[in-house]
């Protein structure tokens, strides 16, 4: 989606040594530039193209486009197009008039929108001319999915594509869908595709021959084209396990392509997000070297590595002696893949400039002539052109002229309802055309149908330029290195900190930028994810038994006790150094500690990944924050009166950590004792002793190297009923640093509340505790992103995050029983059946075992209790292979649930959801409210009135709005509840150091004898 600034303000925090660093990311174009013969070759083609189109009287519709109303208001007016593409976004998902209409007042109504004369009239409409005007906005969406989408199937699309064909126009079908989250969703798609390759030759072989269309320079080329993409072929497509998706795909491709190859059709693989891209080439090279058929493969230009991608496959063609076709375009997701770049702060894959994509294309091209078979028995690439833009197209046929190549030797593709006149040119040139013709239902379509909105409006889009501003054809035939004058923008991950600013600048502390997050292994990547394998192969967890007493416990406090003055008075930036250097260690061995997390506590690849960039975060972050803590800060500017504050530590800490965490939230609470000058005693939890053992060891390392006192830090594996109980009790203690259950957490308040007489102070508990969280999924809610959001949040590290989903509520008016509930719940039910359930080691694992038995048999108590209270299992046990690992327990969602069934009342920590039905919005309010816990909650709406009242009115810690609810990223997503979720500030938040502090202040008189020094 591009609901996505592209602007930002270069930071005035900028050190020296980063701008060195940024300014040499400033790189002149990889890409080689034109010759003047080249550009007059381009110059010929592309006017004649030009001029050919803009005489053509039959196909105006590009022109049309812009001539409708909505489209016409969304070139003028940049606020209005954002909410109203929201609202087309949502359309397919409002079944009422009454529905249309709400969603429409709430999206013109933003901040900033002023709806266009006529249409605000109907915005306040009442009464029967509410659903007039529902029913006049529905009709301008439904016509303007009919300019991009042929039919909602097959047999209804083939009309139009007779219709193209006897216009000399040939066409490759795609089947537009939602995402495919499951296994029926694949199976679905393979028969539909099935049904195109099978019956589509039927009607296709009684069109009159087309010369042109049916023949290239080495023969025959196949009427019926479809288009598949791999995603909609294997649910659990997933570049961290290669070869098992290649696998899954292949098991429904195979039937598709002996079909295709027994009828003579062309498949074409089509390309989607760069996280699929090396996987996409790989199943496509994998679905060549295993079976004959015609095969096709879309390849982006937008993708900075889309020349090595072009020589990649050209150089396989050549060696294996197979002819493909390769469909050449710039790329459909730039804005997504900008977005999500940034977001996890990798570098981005895409070209920042458009004139870079236009470039790349044009190199591209090249190499594929030059890969191209000349003659029959040859391998090599036949180039389709997947592009509107008449400078591409005619860059193209300059390079045919320059290698002797004929017209024929290329194709030329576009897409349905675009560009209509540069069709028939182009025919009348003599070009074989295809139009890519997506077939399919509304709803799935809209997501198209956006994107297609996009590229027409964008002020990047060759067509917007050429057809509604008119430019001159020297501008739109201009070459694109003549565009970029050699200047690429910055790529936002080298300036994320300084563009984000999470804290300020410290030149002291760290590398001297602003705090930011860690970036998570890309697995996309063969070799990080190589690394990672490798890391976790080897990784032991090393041994730590559990075994230090309640006198060792005694002493461990008496030394942290006695050094803590020399702690307290240590230099505060020497104490932020711990810190930066434990990151650093930890960063020097990220994969091989995520190792062992993922051995130790069960953790898969990316939740252990996940815990390791977590725990790097939290000493980066409070390393930050913490030395200005120690500076008095004046308040005011009284003269002859200095007031000032600062804070000093409370004393000697006790951090109690949780094995689901297991490096990252013993880490976190640690660092900020540490860093605040607290003397810390740690004691891991019993399950997961090992990596904390690590972590110990990193610190004290650290503090060794900034030559801090002995027992500044103190390691104490042992069991919390005895050892645990003994320290939260000792009156040397000065805070409690707990994250863990309620019961526990509980009990340490009450001890922790009780002042001896000779105790010297009233100890601080920091105390994080369960939750109970519920997601909202409301009427205009996108289901793929819920399914998707609900089953990760309730089932990623098997339900054991304390920030789970566990109460998922569903709004539907109809009742329990109503179209959206069925639809919902289908498809969670079918996607959650799709999950793999495996070791935690095994990158194909999506659950793995819980840790450990005990947590196992409180689990299936659970589920016992909601099978003996008589709710629906949806999924459970019987719905996955048998896999005898122990502790394994299958992911279990539950229907029928009332407010007053244990498994929606009780906090489970395992892989169990309740579904609950609400009939409104203000009922699955309540209920989300209605729990003790306050920890996280997500909402998914597509109703902006909606989202700001779930801001308003859903009171837990932290809410999520269109996303899964767990995932909380350091200074980014502070992290923490209230209620009975937790007492304590937000983790990786900007207060969070101030509870193992106390602050102090002071008053001095500067005057003296009605002398002060400001005056
Ligand atoms: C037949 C056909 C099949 C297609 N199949 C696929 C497919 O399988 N996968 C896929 O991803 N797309 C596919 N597309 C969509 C295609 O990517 C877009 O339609 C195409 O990018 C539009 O390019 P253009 O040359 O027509 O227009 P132009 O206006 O010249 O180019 C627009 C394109 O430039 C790129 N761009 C825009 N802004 C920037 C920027 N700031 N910096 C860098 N680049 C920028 C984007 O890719 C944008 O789409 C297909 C298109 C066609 C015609």
């Amino acid at each position: 989606m591009a609901w996505f600034s592209r602007k930002y303000k270069a930071s005035t925090h900028t050190p020296d040594h980063v701008k060195s660093v940024l300014e040499a990311s400033v790189r002149p174009p990889v890409l080689s530039s034109s010759s003047p013969e080249r550009e007059q070759r381009i110059l010929e083609a592309g006017t004649h193209m030009l001029d050919l189109a803009r005489n053509h009287k039959s196909g105006l519709l590009s022109k049309q486009f812009y001539q409708d109303k909505i489209m016409d208001w969304s070139m003028k007016d940049h606020n209005f197009k954002v909410q109203m593409f929201r609202f087309v976004d949502a359309f397919p998902a409002l079944t009422t008039p009454e529905m249309v209409h709400d969603h429409l007042v709430d999206y013109m109504t933003q901040p900033g929108v002023k709806a266009p004369p006529g249409m605000d009239l109907a915005l306040k409409a009442g009464g029967v001319a509410k659903g007039l005007a529902a029913k006049t906005i529905s009709g301008q969406i439904t016509g303007m999915a009919h300019n991009f989408i042929a039919g909602t199937d097959a047999a209804d699309a083939l009309p139009m594509l007779t219709k193209l064909w006897k216009q000399g126009i040939a066409f490759s079908v795609d089947l537009l869908g939602e995402a495919c989250v499951s296994n029926a969703e694949a199976d679905a798609y393979q028969a539909k595709y099935l049904d195109l390759v099978e019956n589509l030759v039927d009607t296709a072989s009684g069109w009159e021959a087309n010369e042109r269309l049916e023949r290239d320079h080495l023969g025959i080329v196949p009427r019926v084209n479809v288009s598949i993409k791999v995603s909609s072929l294997c649910a659990l497509f997933n570049p961290i396990a290669p070869e098992s998706s290649i696998e899954d795909f292949m098991v429904r491709a195979a039937p598709i392509l002996e079909a295709a190859k027994r009828n003579g059709v062309l498949i074409n693989f089509d390309m989607e997000h760069f996280a699929f891209k090396d996987l996409t080439l790989d199943t496509f090279m994998h679905a060549c070297d295993t079976h004959e058929f015609e095969a096709g493969l879309a390849m982006q230009a937008y993708l900075k590595s889309g020349v090595d991608d072009a020589k990649l496959i050209c150089e396989w063609a050549q060696r294996t002696g197979r002819v493909v076709t390769v469909r050449l375009v710039k790329g459909a997701y730039w804005d997504f893949e900008t977005i999500h770049a940034e977001q996890e702060g990798w570098p981005c894959p895409v070209w920042n400039e458009k004139w870079q994509t236009d470039q790349c294309f044009e190199e591209m091209v090249k190499v594929f002539l030059d890969h191209c078979p000349t003659k029959a028995g040859e391998g090599g690439v036949k180039l389709a052109l997947g592009s509107h833009n008449v400078r591409s197209i005619a860059a193209a046929l300059a390079g045919l002229k320059e290698r002797g190549l004929g017209m024929e030797t290329i194709e030329l593709q576009m897409l349905h309802g675009m560009a209509d006149q540069l069709k028939y040119a182009a025919a009348e040139m003599g070009l074989r055309v295809r139009e890519y013709v997506p077939v399919g239902e509304m709803i799935p379509g809209m997501a198209y149908l956006v994107r297609r909105l996009l590229e027409n409006t964008s002020n990047e889009s060759w067509l917007k330029a050429g057809f509604l501003d008119n430019a001159d054809t020297a501008t739109l035939l201009m070459d694109p290195a003549n565009k970029g004058a050699g200047i690429d923008k910055q790529d936002l991950y080298m300036i994320a900190p300084e563009r984000h600013e999470l804290t300020p600048p410290d030149e002291m502390v760290g590398n001297a930028r602003p705090f930011y997050t860690e970036p998570m292994r890309d697995f996309a990547d063969a070799h990080q994810r190589g690394m990672f394998e490798q890391a976790v192969k080897a990784a032991v967890v090393p041994e730590v038994e559990n075994d230090r007493t309640p006198e060792q416990a005694n002493e461990m406090v008496a030394r942290a006790h006695s050094v803590f003055g020399a702690w307290r008075d240590f230099d505060p930036y020497e104490r932020a150094r711990v810190l930066t250097l434990t990151a650093g260690m930890m960063r020097a061995q990220r994969d091989e500690l995520a190792g062992v997390v993922c051995k130790e506590s069960s953790k898969t690849w990316r939740e252990a990944d996940a815990d390791v960039c977590e725990a790097i975060d939290f000493c980066e972050y409070y390393a930050r924050l913490a030395p200005k803590m120690f500076n008095s800060h004046r308040l005011g500017r009284f003269i002859g009166e200095l007031d000032e504050l600062w804070y000093q530590p409370k004393g000697v800490a006790v951090v109690i950590s949780p094995w689901n965490f297991p490096l990252a939230i013993c880490c976190g609470m640690t660092a900020a004792a540490l860093v605040t000058g607290n003397t810390v005693v740690v004691k891991p939890a019993e399950q997961t002793p090992g990596i904390a053992k690590i972590m110990f060891e990193f610190m004290t390392n650290a503090l060794a190297q900034v030559g801090a006192p002995d027992g500044v830090l103190q390691f104490c594996p042992s069991l919390g009923e005895t050892t645990g109980a003994a320290l939260v009790r000792d009156l040397r203690v000065g805070v409690i640093a707990f994250t863990g259950s309620k019961a526990v957490g509980l009990d340490i308040i009450e001890a922790a509340a009780v002042t001896p007489e000779d105790q010297l102070h009233v100890k601080r508990v920091v105390c994080e505790m369960g939750g109970k969280n519920a997601i909202i999924v409301d009427t205009s809610a996108d289901l793929d992103e819920a399914v998707l959001g609900v089953r990760y949040s309730s089932f990623a590290f098997q339900g054991q995050k304390c920030s789970a989903c566990s109460r998922c509520i569903v709004v539907d008016p109809e009742g329990p029983n109503g179209q959206r509930m069925r639809l919902f719940l289908e498809r969670l039910g079918e996607a959650t059946k799709t999950l793999v359930l495996g070791r935690a080691d095994d990158p194909n694992s999506d659950v793995s075992p819980v840790i450990d038995g005990e947590a196992a048999g409180n689990i299936n108590r659970f589920i016992e209790s909601a099978r003996s209270e008589g709710l629906t299992e949806l999924v459970g046990t019987k719905d996955f292979p048998e896999i005898t690992i122990d502790d394994l327990i299958a992911p279990h969602i539950f229907t029928g649930v009332t407010e007053t069934s244990t498994i929606y009342t009780q906090e489970i920590f395992g892989p169990v959801l309740a579904v609950i039905h609400a009939k409104d919005f203000d009922e699955a309010l309540r209920m989300a409210n209605g729990h003790t816990y306050k920890l996280t909650g997500g909402i998914f709406t597509r109703k902006p009135t909606h989202i700001d009242r779930a801001k308003r009115e859903f009171r837990v810690g932290n809410l999520y709005i269109n996303r899964g609810c767990t995932g909380a990223l350091v200074g980014r997503q502070p992290f923490g509840g209230f209620g009975m979720s937790g007492v304590g500030s937000k983790a990786g938040g900007p207060d969070y150091l101030m509870q193992f502090v106390d602050p102090r202040a002071c008053c001095e008189n500067t005057m003296r004898r009605g002398f002060a020094p400001e005056l």
